[in-house]
């Protein structure tokens, strides 16, 4: 089959740092190799286009470099701080919480963001080998209680169009199942991958569809991004946002009240901001749990209650995430 345009654009995304920088005209960041051989540097130019010139601060440049703050071993910081590993009842699926179950798509992503819980994730040994999705359909019909589908990753919505209907289909034609949450990076980071045809295949089944969005920054919002999201909305997704709290890049009241009026602007509800999730090598991300609080307070007072995300922090074990404050 002919490879599509978002297809070469995924393959052609930057894939070193020291290239991106010298794009950019910024000189004097320490990087370590160490950090982007076991978590490779990886952005697409539908995100890296949007980061200012000459700003070795710019907030999405911050998002998915390859720190030496990343070799700094803190015992706290772990390879595994959800113990996701524990709860899949079958390869490729996650089941923590009542009612609905994550399913890992695929280990790629458009972006390699450098906080991500998932970057030690063993993708390889969990997932659903080789499109074979019979396993993961079979505990889905088992167990009546799953009405919501999430599909995850990495990113779904790097996948192919076949192999991502193929899905869908296969999870419309269990009768308990309602939802399908797709969990994406992707309309921000590669928008052209918004095509009809992938429209046609969230929206074709009886599956009530609906869109968690990453974005933590404004910035990272621009006018095909709006056309695209605009456009998914007027297809019946619903789309919502979860945001994690980042030092040096969204900590601060304003940069987040930016973003929950830009997200609205184009038809985002915000939905979750995250704590950190305490994985190797991203300390350097980490925002005090009082200082945290501290801004959701002022975000209240500055904006109406539908404009501001719940600040969550997940804890393995429990059994929803945890507000905090
Ligand atoms: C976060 C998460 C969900 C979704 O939780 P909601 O509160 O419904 O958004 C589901 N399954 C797993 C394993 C998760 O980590
Ligand atoms: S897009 Fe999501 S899964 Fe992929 S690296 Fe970023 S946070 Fe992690």
């Amino acid at each position: 089959m002919q490879q599509q345009k978002w297809q070469t654009l995924l393959q052609k995304s930057v894939k070193s740092p020291s290239t991106l920088l010298e794009d950019l005209g910024i000189e004097g960041i320490a990087l370590s190799e160490m950090a982007n051989r076991t978590f490779p540097f990886r952005v697409a130019e539908g995100f890296s286009r949007r980061i200012e010139k000459g700003n070795p601060d710019d907030p999405l440049l911050r998002q998915i470099l390859p720190l030496s703050d990343e070799d700094q071993d803190y015992p706290a910081y772990s390879r595994d701080p959800l113990a996701e590993h524990a709860s899949q009842p079958v390869p490729g699926l996650l089941h923590k919480y009542k009612g609905r179950v994550l399913v890992i798509v695929t280990g790629a992503c458009a972006i390699h963001c450098r906080y991500c819980f998932r970057r030690h994730f063993p993708y390889a040994e969990s997932n659903a080998a080789n499109n074979n999705w019979a396993p993961v359909m079979q505990y889905l019909e088992k167990d009546t209680t799953v009405s919501e589908v999430i599909l995850s990753g990495g990113d779904p919505l790097t996948v192919s169009d076949d192999r991502l209907s193929g899905l869908i289909k296969l999870v419309a034609e269990i009768p308990h199942i309602k939802r399908l949450r797709i969990h994406s990076r992707v309309p921000v980071v590669l928008p052209e991958r918004i095509t009809d045809t992938l429209l046609r295949s969230l929206t074709g089944t009886r599956l009530q569809p609906v869109m968690v969005l990453h974005v933590n920054h404004a910035n990272e919002l621009d006018a095909t991004t709006a056309l695209v999201l605009k456009k998914m909305i007027r297809h019946g997704i619903p789309l919502l946002n979860q945001s994690v709290l980042l030092k040096g890049i969204n900590d601060s009241v304003d940069t987040l009240a930016a973003l929950s009026e830009k997200l609205f602007e184009f038809g985002v509800i915000p939905y979750y901001l995250h704590m950190l999730d305490p994985v190797k090598g991203v300390s350097h991300y980490q925002v005090e749990e009082s200082r945290a609080i501290q801004i959701m307070q002022q975000l209240h007072e500055m904006l109406p209650g539908y404009l501001i995300p719940r600040l969550v922090r997940e804890i393995a074990g429990a059994a929803s995430k945890i507000s905090v404050g």
